[in-house]
């Protein structure tokens, strides 16, 4: 086998997919169900100007990654057709206060000044012409920020790599690797050992713990985050609401809303509080009262990869070249999911990465990054 993939989230799914279109022999290995963790819990908003309001590094990426879905997308439907839920009605940031009001404004002229094609600022009796059941406040509307049902898009990700011969290995779990002279030869798991070229771990906020047996520490850690979802008689949205007190809710199939999402570090517990419930509801309820009238239909936790420094890791370990480790998208890592499969090809195939890489990689000069000796 030429790559050994842990982790069957969207990460793992979509660089299994690249490089089983590319031709190279994938296993995925995940330790339950493909897309059971962080990537099964997001809300599926592909919010590549929503998300970002300066020159962060991870700005191109996403923007990349954005524009790469709707190939991506109609490839993975036409290789296994399953349905992504692909909604392209765009994202409309609210501001409730005046505080919000002016880290909206900033957030819109950052975007103006470099791509206004795809931004517009809105008065409250805009806002309600786009959205009735929105109560009056400001907004800007950011047209092309779409938004899919991401565990869909990740089981059609794992799908689309099967469909090119890929084989995905379910209920087994990495524990530990096999070295031979001082190199990474395969994978101890529990249904047996497993040889590969090479290896990837993308095991999301799980990674640090099968880093650790490969002497790297990682400064990463869990962000617990809540989400609800309600049902309504009609649809109440068109668009993707977002209030820039944090609040979102996303419209999805079937007059269904997601109203998402809390976030509570150090926490791997996928309970999910009655505070918290409450607190969505009440936010979302201040955005669009009528959600009063709603059924309510399910509360879910998922756990969020993210690194003490924000940024994801992309790269190859310091010491054993063949061993790559792709996690700590955090809250962007359904957006991410497209370009990080095509880069981390690229990497597997020593071919140039289009992009700055180095604040991404494993031995970045950031405090506690360093290997154990
Ligand atoms: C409430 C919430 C809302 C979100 N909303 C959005 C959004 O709107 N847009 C967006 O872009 N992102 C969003 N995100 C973030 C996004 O979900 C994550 O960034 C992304 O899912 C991370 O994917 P992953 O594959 O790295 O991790 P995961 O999906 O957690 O997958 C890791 C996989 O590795 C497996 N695994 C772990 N250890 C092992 C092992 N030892 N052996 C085998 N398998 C193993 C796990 O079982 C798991 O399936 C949201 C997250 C949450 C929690």
């Amino acid at each position: 086998m030429d790559v050994l993939i842990v982790g069957g989230g969207i990460i793992g799914s979509s660089i299994a997919f690249e490089l089983a279109k590319r031709g190279a022999s994938v296993v995925v290995i995940e330790r339950g169900e493909l897309a059971q963790e962080a990537s099964s819990a997001a809300a599926g908003m592909l919010g590549a100007h929503s998300e970002f309001s300066t020159d962060h590094p991870l700005l191109p990426l996403a923007l990349a990654s954005q524009a790469a879905f709707p190939a991506v997308i109609a490839e993975l439907r036409e290789l296994t057709n399953i349905e992504v839920g692909w909604n392209e009605a765009g994202m409309l940031k609210l501001a409730t206060t005046m505080e919000e009001y002016e880290k909206l404004t900033e957030h819109y002229e950052f975007w103006r000044r470099i791509q206004p094609q795809h931004v517009r600022w809105l008065t409250s009796k805009e806002v309600a012409d786009i959205e009735r059941n929105v109560r009056n406040e400001y907004g800007a509307m950011y047209t092309i920020d779409q938004q899919v049902n991401a565990k869909q898009l990740s089981v059609a990700f794992a799908h689309g790599a099967m469909a090119k011969g890929a084989r995905v290995l379910p209920y087994t779990e990495v524990y530990d690797f096999i070295f031979e002279r001082e190199r990474v030869v395969g994978v101890k798991t529990t249904s047996g050992t497993l040889y590969a070229e090479r290896i990837v771990i993308a095991c999301g906020a799980w990674t640090p713990m099968l880093a650790e047996k490969l002497r790297l520490s990682l400064h990463m850690y869990p962000v617990k985050g809540e989400c609800v979802s309600v049902t309504t008689e009609t649809p109440l949205l068109q668009t993707t609401v977002f209030a820039k007190n944090g609040c979102y809710i996303v419209p999805k199939a079937n007059n269904r809303l997601i109203i998402g999402a809390s976030a509570i570090a150090h926490s791997f517990a996928k309970t999910v509080q009655t505070c918290s419930v409450q607190h969505l509801l009440a936010r979302a309820m201040q955005i669009v009262p009528a959600i009063a009238h709603s059924t309510f239909e399910k509360a879910w936790a998922g756990i969020r990869p993210q690194t003490k420094d924000g940024m994801p890791y992309i790269g190859a370990h310091p010491q054993y070249e063949n061993v790559f480790v792709v996690t700590g998208h955090y809250r962007n890592g359904i957006l991410l999911s497209a370009i990080t499969g095509t880069i981390v090809s690229d990497m597997l195939e020593r071919k140039d990465v289009p992009f700055d890489m180095t604040p991404f990689s494993l031995t970045r000069k950031e405090e506690g990054h360093a290997l154990h000796h």
